[in-house]
């Protein structure tokens, strides 16, 4: 049963299953329902890269850090354009682009990004953007140009919000996914760990999660990738069974959403990462660069699929494509 009233007490106790019992637990909920064989294989693009405003602690995109990033302005649409197709020739059927900005303004760069949301969803791929805060009219124009999902996660707890972020508040991010939902698109929202937070701090984003009023269509569970000149930087490595608890307790509360073994995947064994796979991650990002930072490419993930019996899953299969929508709505 899919379930949005979830109390602390219940995920506590579920988050502090022995992990071998939470797997199996997890497992079994996931072949309940989700087809555990098909992995969704996405490819995320930063399409303008750097000098962010804002100040998340994690990032090497924020102006205000000192990293050896290469910052570029929005790129070409066909450039990106031609990135999704190479994608796609590599099995992705999913296709998230992200821009280092606080929020998007009305101007020729969102213009830009209309323009590659439209290309990429007539190359039948889910799309998705990471943009930033936005307006109810902004979410409209891009729901309204084919886009299939937005991303922007939590992160963290509402406690320790302000020891990552500074610039924003909790209650933006909600804002802007509660936007993003009212236009019809989907939503892709999660957090990392490795922050520095507590426990705690994992299970009140876990609550925050599955007690949204829809359940996130995505849920990323993202490891710290501690990058050189953040504050973060020397911050310990995540255990492996940290993000696997964090998978299992995710895959629990939120049966039916995509559940995204995000960063971090570099640092991971594949026998790690097939863990992930058994306590219900049923996603992962392809490609030798998630956004700024180092990830596997698409030969060593298809060599780890061959190995685990794993496909990649089609498009679309737990949605309809906004063009569908749209069509449908105005009938
Ligand atoms: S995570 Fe996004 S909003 Fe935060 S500094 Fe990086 S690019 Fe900017």
């Amino acid at each position: 049963m899919i379930r949005n009233n979830w109390t602390r007490d219940e995920i506590l106790e579920i988050y502090e299953t022995p992990i071998l019992e939470l797997i199996y637990r997890a497992a079994t909920i996931h072949r309940e329902y989700n087809n555990t064989a098909e992995v969704q294989v996405c490819t995320l693009l930063s399409v303008k890269t750097g000098g962010c405003p804002e100040d998340c602690s994690y990032c090497p995109q924020a102006a205000r850090y000192h990293t050896d990033i290469r910052i570029h302005a929005l790129m070409q649409t066909e450039e990106v354009l031609a990135y999704a197709e190479k994608a796609k020739q590599a099995g992705s059927t999913r296709f998230c682009m992200g821009a280092a900005w606080r929020e998007i303004r009305d101007n020729k760069d969102f213009d830009r990004v209309l323009d590659m949301v439209q290309g990429v969803n007539a190359m039948g791929m889910e799309v998705c953007c990471t943009l930033g805060m936005l307006t109810d009219s902004q979410a409209e124009k891009l729901a309204g140009a084919g886009l299939y999902a937005y991303n922007h996660n939590l992160d963290t707890s509402p406690e320790f919000y302000e020891e990552i972020i500074t610039t924003r508040t909790y209650t933006d991010r909600l804002n802007t996914l509660n936007r993003v939902r009212k236009a019809g698109i989907s939503v892709c929202c999660g957090g990392i760990i490795g922050l520095g937070e507590t426990h705690s701090d994992r299970i009140n984003m876990l609550l925050t999660l599955a007690t949204l009023p829809e359940h996130p269509e995505s849920v990323p569970i993202n490891a710290l990738v501690r990058i050189q000149g953040t504050p973060l930087q020397d911050n310990p490595k995540i255990e492996i069974w940290d993000m696997v608890r964090m998978i299992a307790t995710a895959r629990i509360l939120m049966p039916k959403s995509m559940v995204r073994l995000s960063a971090g995947r570099t640092e991971m064994s594949v026998s790690e990462q097939a863990f992930c796979f058994m306590a219900g991650a049923n996603s992962i990002f392809a490609g030798d660069k998630l956004l700024t930072t180092p990830n596997p490419g698409f030969e060593e993930d298809n060599a780890m699929f061959s190995l685990l019996g794993l496909t990649a899953m089609e498009s679309f299969k737990n949605g309809r494509r906004q063009s569908e929508t749209t069509l449908e709505h105005s009938i």
